[in-house]
């Protein structure tokens, strides 16, 4: 069993309880305008290129045996003609050039994500992120086995966008559910994520109806999910399903502009993190719709 992943990062303290080992699959049903690891969205490998490490010096463009690179202000990689040799990686000089995905086996993710198991004390573990971790089910299925069998806590995080059969070998080996509901109304799901929402609805049901621990989560993003009526409609409905479920709203982080330019393409999120106070609105609303546990970041 193998799959594909673009990242590891060791020591996490946001994806899950306790320090924690992420691992990142690539791969993911939805298009959120505003997503944070857009190199994780596709399941293929691609290069990766950093305006930012490069030094202009033409090398990538004079060795590339595909003529997929061209240099004006920047390089700019034409992804069809693109074979993902690797020459052009190890011959630049400025690091600006990397391989993103890499295809491993199940066994070999759960050695990446165990390395530091002795820092998990009792509250950490191991998460499976993404792009959509769910995207390559039975391999992450595989992985939290595995690292199950070996004593260590198991958590995902995920859109729920997966088939009933995902749900199920998931449901057998994950300690936590950390979930998103970005929207609550279908259409606009529909027309900002690329597809609509009863799966991921009648998944978080199942989840609650299983008695899995899930912690809903909702990316606030100006102009997008940031509205009243979106926060209180997902508060009101996660509530009816669950009087008890633990809710977190994250705010938006625009860190990742940076990632789109690298991709040369426009990110169409404008301005920065919200303010304390409309955080502060937002918890005040969670808490007249009755969350009882509100989790802040
Ligand atoms: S990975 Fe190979 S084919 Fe792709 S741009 Fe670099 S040298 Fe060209
Ligand atoms: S080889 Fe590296 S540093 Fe030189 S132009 Fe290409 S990407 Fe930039």
């Amino acid at each position: 069993m193998t799959g594909i992943i673009f990242d590891v990062k060791r020591f996490a303290v946001h994806d899950g309880g306790g320090l924690r080992s992420t691992l990142f699959l690539k791969g993911c049903p939805l298009r959120c305008p505003w997503c944070q690891n857009p190199e994780g969205m596709e399941l293929r490998p691609s290069l990766w290129y950093s305006p930012g490490e490069c030094l202009g010096c033409g090398t990538c463009v004079a060795v590339c045996p595909e003529n997929a690179l061209t240099l004006g202000e920047r390089v700019h990689v034409e992804r069809t003609k693109c074979v993902l040799c690797g020459i052009c990686e190890d011959r630049c000089p400025g690091g600006a050039l990397q391989h993103m995905g890499r295809e491993i086996s199940a066994r070999e993710g759960a050695e990446l994500l165990l390395r530091d198991k002795v820092f998990f004390g009792e509250r950490g573990g191991v998460t499976l992120s993404g792009g959509e971790a769910m995207f390559q089910w039975e391999f992450a299925a595989e992985v939290l086995r595995l690292c199950k069998e070996a004593g260590a806590d198991t958590a995902i995080e995920s859109c729920l966008l997966a088939p009933r059969e995902a749900m199920e070998a998931m449901l057998a080996v994950t300690d936590h559910f950390l979930i998103d509901i970005k929207f609550l109304d279908p259409e606009l799901h529909r027309k900002h994520l690329g597809a609509d929402n009863r799966i991921i609805l009648q998944n978080f049901e199942l989840l609650v109806s299983q008695k899995a621990d899930v912690l809903v989560r909702t990316p606030l993003i100006p102009g997008y999910t940031a509205t009243e009526e979106n926060i209180r409609g997902i508060a009101r409905y996660i509530r009816s399903v669950d009087e008890d479920i633990r809710y977190e709203l994250l705010n938006f982080n625009p860190l990742c502009r940076s990632k789109y330019a690298a991709l040369e393409e426009d990110y169409p999120v404008g301005g920065g993190a919200l303010s304390q106070k409309e955080m502060e609105n937002f918890y005040r609303i969670l808490q007249e719709e009755g969350i009882k546990h509100i989790i802040k970041e």
